[in-house]
């Protein structure tokens, strides 16, 4: 759902600050609520939470059941 490119200087895009480290998402990625995050930070923040059994939205505290695909913004060649 990235309709705009991600651009690694992103001075503009004051918005796109990642929910957990609250800096310019570096490697950004979206989840199912719609939230972005760096993919650092949000595997990082499921990484602590996951012992509760869900992943919690940092954001909006939606709270998922199994782990959500993260979906990169950038169109790499990347196959998981
Ligand atoms: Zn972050
Ligand atoms: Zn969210």
């Amino acid at each position: 759902m990235c309709r705009q490119p991600c651009v690694k200087d992103v001075s503009l895009q004051s918005q796109s600050k990642c929910g957990v480290c609250e800096q310019i998402q570096t490697d950004p990625v979206s989840i199912n609520c719609g939230h972005t995050f760096c993919r650092q930070c949000i595997n990082s923040y499921w990484s602590h939470s996951a012992e509760s059994g869900d992943f919690p939205c940092p954001r909006c505290r939606k709270r998922f059941k199994t782990r959500p695909v993260t979906h990169p913004c950038s169109n790499t060649e990347e196959s998981m």
